[in-house]
């Protein structure tokens, strides 16, 4: 049993215990009952018991770019965090996650290093077209497409007539269509911009994503395709999206820490480890995607993790034209969004659900990100008032550079719990991070097929 003063149950906390047999939540009593033969552990009034956090946008990038990051490093830094469900985006491993087989190589290497649960995305690429049939069989919980470049050679955008086809195939598979929405048009992406954050900003302009989200939204309604907008930065877009929900249509959207928490006017020149794409923009805009959280258009917060090495970071001397656009947060997402929400007098329990029901619903994992009878008991405790400076070396993702360095935060998960185990402790250990795990990696593999078979999703 664990008993806390705050567990977080049905939207808000209460008093309870809950009770775990085997790797399941049995049930949640009251936090004074007795269960026979149950072991107790006590949560500390200074913090709250939470279900394991769902992240379902993170690059783990193994195998083909394993010194990017890789599932050891990666499940690591999730559990420090508090997360227990991670779903690996298709690119930037190689061979990326186009077809069965190249799903079967990922989960192969992913097996023995998962500390925790490990569920796959697909990619709808132009050459997989006609063809998104065998990998949905496989277990994917949907399809990541591009709308501009990815990054990467080998894994091409789709143009519009592409995404369309995708679009109707994936609703004939009943399946999920998640967007990275740039309008490639209204870019300008010209190789070196220089060390000034401006630049960078300029040739990304909020147009460009509020295009993108019309020519999804368009599509969805066309075809009745799940669809999710991935990575929102441009807040003018919520109007659009607010109207088509309310259309009806299928449509989810997350945002992510760094959107969040940190404005372009704060970003130093040449500092690279805050490229991303869509970038970081205006504390105005900020303000308003913080309105989109509050009213409940937006379904998920997500890390977005995406890691390189240092040199591809640093390349051109910090020109934000030339690194990599990618930021590195797996293991600080809640922290973040909550220090923020905290100074903006947001409750707690109003932002949980975009770290765990809402990213289930986003990946079709219904019946994770919740405490309730029969759920697993992947738990994490949260010290609401720890104090947290981050530094990047000591955060467990592969490489050391982070966004995030030498933020100085409020709230930390001191434990996790995966499967029913104590899987994290941050009370335990000596020097470093790694002391604090226990045994061996006992992450499990999610499949899609597995839950729409009524199963768990756990294979
Ligand atoms: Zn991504």
């Amino acid at each position: 049993m664990i008993r806390a003063g705050r567990t977080f149950l049905d939207g808000s906390f209460r008093a309870a215990a809950v009770v775990v047999e085997g790797r399941t939540i049995a049930d949640v009593v009251g936090p004074r009952d007795r269960v026979a033969k149950a072991r107790s552990v006590l949560v500390p009034d200074d913090a709250v018991l939470l279900p394991g956090l769902v992240d379902s946008h993170v690059h783990v990038n193994e195998p083909g770019r394993t010194e990017w990051e890789g599932f050891r490093s990666a499940t690591l830094a999730a559990a420090a965090g508090g997360v227990t469900t991670i779903v690996d985006m298709p690119l930037n491993s190689l061979p990326p996650t186009t077809t069965a087989s190249a799903l079967e190589i990922k989960r192969a290497v992913a097996a023995p290093s998962a500390y925790i649960d490990v569920g796959f995305w697909g990619g709808a690429v132009p050459d997989s077209l006609g063809a998104l049939a065998p990998l949905h069989d496989a277990g994917v919980f949907g399809f990541k497409c591009f709308l501009s470049p990815s990054g990467v050679d080998e894994f091409p955008h789709l143009d519009r007539a592409q995404f369309l086809a995708a679009a109707e195939e994936i609703a004939a598979l009943d399946s999920r269509l998640i967007v990275h929405a740039e309008d490639p048009a209204l870019l300008h992406d010209h190789g070196a911009l220089g060390r000034g954050y401006g630049a960078f900003l300029a040739s990304r302009p909020p147009e460009s994503e509020a295009s993108a989200i019309d020519t999804v939204i368009d599509a969805a309604r066309r075809t009745g395709c799940r669809a999710h907008i991935l990575h929102l930065s441009d807040a003018h877009s919520l109007p659009a999206i607010r109207a088509a929900k309310a259309e009806g249509i299928a449509l989810t959207v997350e945002t992510c820490p760094h959107y969040l928490t940190i404005a372009a006017e704060e970003i130093p020149d040449g500092a690279a480890e805050f490229k991303c794409c869509p970038p970081i923009r205006e504390a105005a805009n900020q303000d308003l995607l913080w309105e989109g959280i509050v009213d409940g258009t937006i379904d998920a917060i997500v890390s977005d993790h995406s890691p390189s090495t240092i040199d591809l970071k640093r390349a051109g001397g910090g020109d934000f034209g030339l690194a990599w656009g990618g930021i590195a947060g797996l293991q600080v997402g809640l922290s973040a969004v909550w220090t923020e929400a905290r100074s903006r007098g947001i409750p707690l329990e109003r932002i949980l659900p975009l770290f765990t029901t809402g990213p289930a619903s986003v990946a079709g994992l219904e019946g994770l990100g919740v405490i309730e009878p029969g759920a697993p008991a992947h738990l994490t405790a949260f010290g609401v008032d720890d104090p947290l400076v981050i530094h990047a070396a000591r955060l467990l993702h592969k490489n050391p550079i982070t966004a995030y360095d030498r933020r100085v935060l409020t709230g930390r998960s001191r434990r996790t719990w995966l499967h029913g185990k104590s899987i994290y402790n941050v009370t335990e250990g000596g020097a470093g991070e790694a002391p604090r795990f226990r045994g061996n990696p006992r992450g499990r593999l999610l499949s899609a097929a597995h839950v729409r078979a009524g199963g768990s999703g756990d294979t």
